[in-house]
């Protein structure tokens, strides 16, 4: 008889909604939620968007209210780094151990760092915690800073568009040709940055960044292979890396994240992973997958959640994300890995970037993304878990209901 309870370690979306799943199906044991930040869970997307902007105020970004872990008896600790898994014990950093029947670990993912010389300089940023949003606010809320941005995937161009919302003068620098060629392809990715362009964004593109350089005791430039860029403020957002060190010293089965099966079970008997953290097994396309999307650690938590609980549940949710730039908002549903090769077709005003494009594999829907069309992505997503054969006539033609395609 189960007697020790749940632990769940890192107190992010996916954490935090595994613990509201477990609750809701009516697991009364203890769980335990451990947190390494100094807050209850929170959601990271508006800190690129509505709280960085200062739309929303700082209670929006939060999971449950404060209230919420004492009503539903969840035992939150943040501040608490777990350091050790041992066999159904894990160990906090200040020596306490604490028993579990069954753990998740939803660690997240870690900034990837950029190791050039002069990297350490004040002024240069990361954005992974409500921290980092509000220091890099600060630098930029007055407008008027010429701030360069390394790399240009999704982080880094929201947060471009919210820097040129604010005033400033905006660069974008990275090594590859297109930014989002590679989730999007060249298209697509153009598109994007023609949006920013527009907004008076620089690009330099297909350029390396060989260090930086300082002025003051603060950064003043992004030395590159072409040249060097002067930055009152630059910002690296060069991608993330799943924080698996904790499963990694127990000894736990790592590839692209903790590798696990569709029920979100790890290689450790009892032990499981969800979230960024987790490369799971996806049992519709037949191969592993990791995300590092909110509705990931949504989905992932509910499903990590209901196995902990004993439940026998997959985890086949279609991976989804959205972004907001400017005056562009876009969703995507779809299965990256079988997007390679696809051919993308598109529904509606390309010109006006009012439309939906659908990656087909051969007659198959495999992935759609709707650009400021709204209300039509449970049917994209319908289109894609159907799996049958379309007509690229009717997909493409918008007087045809999509669902009647
Ligand atoms: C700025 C920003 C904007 C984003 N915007 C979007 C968006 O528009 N759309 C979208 O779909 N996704 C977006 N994402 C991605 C999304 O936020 C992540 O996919 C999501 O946060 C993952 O949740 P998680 O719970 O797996 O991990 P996290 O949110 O990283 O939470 C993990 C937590 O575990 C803690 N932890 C780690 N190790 C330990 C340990 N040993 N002991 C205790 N605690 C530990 C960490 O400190 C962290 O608090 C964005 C991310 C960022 C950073």
């Amino acid at each position: 008889m189960a007697t020790n309870g749940i632990v769940i370690v890192g107190g992010g979306l996916a954490g935090a909604t595994a613990a509201e799943e477990l609750r809701d199906r009516g697991y009364d044991g203890v769980i335990h939620l451990f947190g390494a930040e100094p807050h209850n869970p929170y959601i990271r997307p508006p800190l690129s968007k509505e709280y960085f902007t200062g739309k929303d105020g700082r209670d929006s970004v939060f999971v449950h209210p404060e209230t919420w872990y004492r009503e539903k008896k969840i035992v939150m600790t943040t501040g608490e780094r777990v350091t050790i898994l041992g066999d159904h014990v894990v160990t906090l950093a200040g020596g306490r151990e604490v028993p579990f029947d069954r753990l998740l670990i939803a660690t997240g993912a870690t900034p990837r760092r950029l190791d050039v010389p002069g990297s350490g300089a004040p002024g240069i940023h990361y954005l992974r915690t409500i921290e980092n949003s509000e220091a890099l606010r600060d630098e930029l809320a007055d407008g008027g800073r010429q701030v360069v941005f390394v790399g240009s995937g999704w982080i880094g161009l929201e947060l471009a568009a919210a820097a040129r919302g604010y005033g400033n003068d905006v660069t974008v620098v990275g090594p590859e040709k297109i930014p989002l060629a590679g989730p999007l392809g060249d298209e697509l990715g153009t598109m994007f940055r023609e949006l920013h362009e527009q907004n008076g964004v620089t690009f330099r593109l297909e350029t390396n960044v060989l260090g930086f350089t300082q002025s003051d005791g603060r950064v003043s430039g992004v030395e590159t292979d072409a040249g060097t860029i002067p930055a009152d403020v630059v910002v690296v957002g060069i991608g993330a890396a799943p924080d698996t060190a904790l499963a990694e010293a127990a000894g736990l089965t790592i590839d692209n994240g903790i590798l696990v099966d569709e029920h979100l079970a790890t290689s450790a008997p009892d032990v499981f992973a969800a979230g960024d953290v987790a490369n799971a097994f996806h049992p519709v396309i037949g191969q592993h997958m990791r995300n590092e999307h909110w509705a990931n650690a949504i989905a992932s938590g509910k499903v990590a959640g209901a196995s902990l609980a004993g439940a026998d549940v997959s985890f086949d949710d279609i991976p989804y994300f959205y972004t907001d730039q400017y005056d562009l908002g876009m969703e995507y549903s779809g299965y990256p890995p079988l997007t390679e090769g696809a051919e993308v077709i598109y529904r509606g005003d390309r010109l006006k970037r009012e439309f939906i494009a659908f990656w087909m594999q051969g007659d198959r829907v495999v992935a759609g993304m709707n650009v400021n069309v709204w209300d039509v992505n449970e049917d994209v997503q319908k289109l894609i878990r159907a799996g049958r054969p379309v007509e690229r006539a009717r997909l493409v033609d918008e007087s045809i209901a999509l669902t009647a395609v």
